[in-house]
């Protein structure tokens, strides 16, 4: 994940996050043992797949604000270049660890493999509480991080990205230190930057516009007009809330929005701009205390079985699972977070007919507008916020109808089509690149 762009404070908060990971690594593996065994996949290119190319555990000394020295544990992980230069987030927090990374590095990979755009997939992560360390400290560990990790890092290499617990701030530390070290501006080392230091415009919203532009293909697919479309929001941070004001604008109704704070619901449309008038003044930036007439409070719970017909989790992971998938009234989901769905609701789900736009194309909209950052600070050259997002609704939409078309021809659900045309890309890669030496 590539988190939100606001400046500091340092820490953005992703609600309590829990250890939803664990055993991510075995579902990711036999995610693609199975797309394998209906591609048919060459049984030597599938054994490259299932192992990163490179995993680097780096030990990272912490002088703490009272003299002591902490000593924490961080990770780099590269999952496959055979696309282009590995590309994905670094996060902080307390539950990283090295399976959790690789998983989300394999993550990484597909999804740029799904949307065309030409990177691998990697993934970092410290194990640390950044709500329990000061801006001093989390600048000390940054810096100390990147130079023990920055022997694999790269413009042409790997370029690092904000995640959970990272973000623009932190991503500016990374670029300073790099630079600092190398003896000359090194600003593509890292995506997600402020502005002023070589961040692209629409970034911010980009995840968001994502999620709104493939939601608005789907509807097209359905035969549905966006005005006759209602949509519940779990989730009203960085990609939920630009999610729900984006669709807003196309015209749908959005019902229901949620946060960490609990629900709003109005069965006659939500006012959107005037809820965001609320979390932009709100201390937390959350719904909690917004009124309006016609606005009921609803829990989360209700919020995921509201009679809607698009559903777009934009929270946490594992939100909807097997207890409450037989509930969803919802016929289209739109995966706007990471992994909100379990392989079980999914199998439900598939059972009852419910149309699920998978994570890794829903929510890809965030890496494509970091690969056209890349793109910019590599060519000194930077486009107004029209051109991005011009580029960026050209590339969701036709990943949307690549995956589409390649599900109808294939008769298989979004996520499988999503996941077989991402694993063949990256297997057609290996296999014409070929083994060194
Ligand atoms: P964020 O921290 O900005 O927002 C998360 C939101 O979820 C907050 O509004 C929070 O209050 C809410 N929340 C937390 N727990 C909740 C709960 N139990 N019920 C309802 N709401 C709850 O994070 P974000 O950047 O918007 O990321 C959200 C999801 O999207 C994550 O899964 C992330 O991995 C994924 N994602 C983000 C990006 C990106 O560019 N930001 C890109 C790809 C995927």
């Amino acid at each position: 994940m590539e988190h939100r762009l606001e400046a500091p404070p340092v820490m953005t908060s992703s609600g309590p996050i829990r250890s939803p990971h664990q055993d991510l690594w075995d579902t990711v593996l036999s995610q693609l043992d199975d797309v394998a065994q209906r591609l048919n996949l060459d049984p030597d290119i599938h054994k490259i797949l299932r192992r990163p190319e490179r995993e680097l555990t780096v030990s990272i000394p912490v002088v703490m604000d009272d003299g002591h020295i902490e000593v924490f544990t961080g990770y780099r992980v590269q999952h496959s270049s055979a696309r282009g230069p590995c590309k994905g987030g670094i996060r902080y927090h307390p539950e990283v660890n090295l399976n959790e990374v690789r998983a989300l590095a394999a993550l990484m990979t597909w999804k740029c493999a799904v949307v065309g755009i030409p990177y691998g997939g990697a993934k970092g992560g410290v194990q640390c509480d950044p709500s329990q360390m000061s801006p001093d400290e989390l600048c000390r560990l940054t810096r100390r991080f990147t130079a023990a990790i920055m022997p694999i890092l790269g413009p042409r290499r790997d370029i690092p990205a904000p995640d959970v617990n990272t973000n623009p701030q932190v991503m500016a530390w990374i670029a300073d230190t790099v630079s600092m070290l190398e003896g000359k501006a090194v600003m593509e080392i890292v995506t997600g930057k402020p502005i002023p230091l070589g961040g692209s415009l629409g970034r911010r919203e980009a995840t968001g516009r994502g999620v709104a532009i493939v939601t608005s293909e789907l509807l097209k697919r359905q035969n549905r007009r966006l005005a006759d479309t209602t949509v519940a929001v779990q989730g009203y941070g960085n990609v939920g809330s630009f999610a729900a004001t984006i669709l807003h604008q196309m015209g749908c109704k959005i019902v229901a929005v949620s946060d960490i704070s609990g629900g709003l619901y109005n069965p006659a449309g939500l006012d959107i701009p005037d809820i965001n008038r609320h979390v932009a003044n709100h201390p937390q930036h959350l719904l909690e205390g917004y009124q309006a007439p016609g606005v009921d409070h609803i829990t989360n719970d209700e919020l995921l079985v509201s009679d809607v017909d698009v559903l777009i989790p934009a929270a946490l992971e594992h939100q909807i699972r097997a207890d409450n998938a037989p509930h969803i009234r919802a016929r289209m989901i739109v995966e706007g977070a990471n992994g909100p769905t379990t392989r079980e609701a999914d199998q439900i789900l598939q059972e009852r007919g419910t149309i699920v736009v998978p994570d890794i194309l829903a929510n890809a909209g965030g890496v494509v507008v970091s690969y056209f950052e890349w793109v910019q600070d590599l060519q000194y050259f930077f486009w107004d916020e029209a051109e991005v997002n011009r580029n960026l609704e050209t590339i969701m939409r036709r990943a949307f109808a690549e995956v589409w078309d390649f599900c109808q021809e294939h008769r298989v659900p979004l996520r499988l089509g999503a996941y077989m045309l991402a694993v063949s890309r990256v297997a057609e890669a290996v296999r014409s690149r070929g083994i060194f030496p």
